[in-house]
């Protein structure tokens, strides 16, 4: 096993995630200021990191070993291997290709506030769902979950998650056109990016019921006016504004 180093948080990193990912990357993890990502072998990247070899056995029990489980409110996201009897709502989570390990801020934001607004027997939307982790836990809490995502591949592992913790969610290809005719809905999160919430703000309102509401998150501090302005041009009401590090997280009403 091979790791290819990178300077810098994962937060600074994140835009980079995905191609790491589509070039072959098995695993990612943050380690004092920088990110390693793991490859089967060495390859040509164009982003300025440092390779090292790795003893195989040593890079996988290594990094299960220092996978934490996380607490996001109510809930703690654990991996299959991690053993969990204590208190909080567990989510079990395989940390695999999808985003949404519950090791990201904007993850843990949303998780805190789907348990600060979704009420039980709610219509949910996850729009964007990735390892369908926001949905998984809106089941959890008592929710009628629809997950949609419009990278299908994504799918196959959210639905084995939720088959791990035992909830009833519906997963579909596409965005919010797709999730419309199983509207409306009474919360809708999304962990998006903000400029993709500026373009879809005239639109949300369509997906929602009299009484909706909306946690916006994937928003950097910096970008928060950004959605801010598009929110209020739609005439919502912002109910809500958390912020874990860089990233804010919007709530919203009609
Ligand atoms: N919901 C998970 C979480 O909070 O950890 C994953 C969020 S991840 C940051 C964003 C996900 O949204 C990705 O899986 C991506 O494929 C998906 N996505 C991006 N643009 C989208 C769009 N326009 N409609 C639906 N899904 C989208």
């Amino acid at each position: 096993m091979w790791v290819y180093r990178l300077k810098g948080t994962a937060a600074e990193l994140d835009p980079l995630i995905p191609d790491l990912f589509d070039r072959g990357a098995r695993g990612l993890e943050e380690r004092e200021g920088e990110v390693w990502a793991y490859f089967p072998a060495p390859l040509d990247l164009p982003f300025g990191g440092v390779w090292e070899e790795l003893p195989d056995e040593d890079w996988l029990s290594a990094w299960r070993r220092d996978l934490k489980p996380v607490w996001a409110g109510p809930f703690v996201v654990l991996a299959p291997w991690h053993p969990w009897e204590g208190e909080g709502i567990p989510l079990v989570i395989e940390p695999g290709m999808a985003f949404g390990t519950g090791h990201h801020e904007t993850t843990r934001l949303a998780l805190s506030a789907l348990a600060r607004h979704l009420r039980p027997g709610e219509r949910v939307l996850d729009l964007g769902t990735g390892s369908g982790i926001l949905a998984i836990a809106a089941a959890k809490l008592g929710g009628k979950a629809l997950g949609v995502d419009i990278d299908e591949t994504v799918l196959p592992q959210a639905e084995e998650n939720a088959r791990r913790n035992g909830a009833g969610v519906c997963f579909l290809p596409g965005s919010l056109e797709e999730a419309l005719p199983h509207g409306p809905f009474d919360l809708l999160v999304a962990n998006l990016f903000a400029e993709l919430h500026r373009e879809l703000a005239s639109r949300y309102r369509q997906a929602l019921a009299p009484g909706g509401r909306l946690l916006l998150t994937g928003i950097l501090l910096e970008k928060a006016s950004l959605v801010k302005e598009a929110m209020a041009r739609e005439g919502f009401s912002l109910l809500e504004e958390e912020r874990e590090g860089e990233w804010v997280l919007l709530a919203y009403g009609i």
